[in-house]
């Protein structure tokens, strides 16, 4: 599994799954598309779990998700980082998001301001309810607005993130938000390209200040169109998407399906060849550029 890692490496890429379930089609459509796209530029590849909501993430699941990662032969570099460990990190850059004012407590709670659609920055110049438990949130209104960046898929972004209000990046409970958690793991793992499902596109606002705000490079964007059920809705644990499984010979159909779905056209005769091979094949002939740019698509 464990390729050593070298000191400069011009592409970094990760997948980044929360073990809250098994993976699924969807997932697995952006794991292969993460990996290909690393692996077609000789880069590395790391797996990270975000783990950081444990009440969501039942144990085990990580060797799971390992399992059925090996099955389809999406080999990771290094260690696996767990976001768990990670909490200090996550201090440090609240610490300094707070320093230059780019964070705030805030004790109001979703009822109050759900008739909002988003949360108005009623705290930002001090919390309204200080004897409340507080959680951190980011101030959207500071900072170059829009927000604009290029997605390798989607063209060029503008998206401006106070319309989406000031995002929580700590919770009240002491729990650390996948806002900041992301970042800050993606500059600490020196990733340069993030690609992953179209679902997490209006999150990048929110992820660009931060990055910003805490002086790290902006990295590559390639967000790959959402794989749906037949009931039009994204592939995911909630609807209980069926998990993929984690046998290396069950998983032949499945990887050719998935490249099906990345628009790759893998050949009908390798549909059943062993998965080395099929990604062999696909990383060969890669082409990101073949991907239409749709939002999502149903199972072909
Ligand atoms: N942990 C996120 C998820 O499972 C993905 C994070 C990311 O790729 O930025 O949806």
């Amino acid at each position: 599994m464990t390729a050593p890692l070298s000191a400069t490496p011009d592409y970094v890429g990760r997948f980044a799954p929360t073990p809250s379930g098994p993976l699924h089609l969807g997932s697995l459509v952006a794991a292969v598309g993460s990996w290909l796209d690393a692996r077609a530029a000789g880069g590395q590849w790391l797996l990270r779990f975000e783990d950081i909501d444990p009440p969501r993430c039942p144990p085990g699941t990580d060797d799971t998700i390992r399992r059925q990662l090996e099955a389809f032969g999406l080999a990771w570099d290094g260690e696996i980082r767990y976001q768990s460990e990670r909490g200090e990190a996550y201090q440090t850059a609240l610490d300094r998001l707070l320093a230059v004012g780019m964070a705030y407590p805030c004790g109001c709670s979703r009822r109050e301001w759900q008739q909002y659609g988003y949360y108005p920055g009623w705290c930002r110049h001090g919390s309204r309810y200080p004897e409340r438990p507080q959680a951190w949130r980011l101030r959207t209104d500071k900072g170059v607005q829009p927000v604009t960046w290029q997605d390798r898929l989607f063209g060029h972004q503008s998206l401006d993130p106070t319309r989406q209000g000031d995002v929580v990046i700590k919770r009240k409970e002491g729990l650390w938000a996948y806002q900041l958690a992301v970042v800050v793991d993606d500059a600490d793992q020196n990733v340069t390209d993030i690609v992953r499902g179209f679902d997490l596109l209006d999150n990048t606002p929110w992820q660009r200040q931060l990055q910003t705000a805490l002086g790290y490079s902006e990295p590559r964007y390639l967000h790959l169109p959402l794989i749906l059920g037949d009931d039009g809705q994204k592939l995911s644990k909630q609807n209980l998407a069926t998990a993929i499984p984690d046998d290396a010979d069950l998983a032949r159909p499945l990887l050719h399906q998935a490249l099906q779905l990345l628009d790759q056209h893998p050949p009908m005769t390798l549909r059943e060849a062993p998965v080395a091979d099929q990604l062999a094949h696909a990383c060969q002939n890669w082409s990101p550029q073949a991907l239409s740019a749709t939002p999502g698509r149903t199972r072909s």
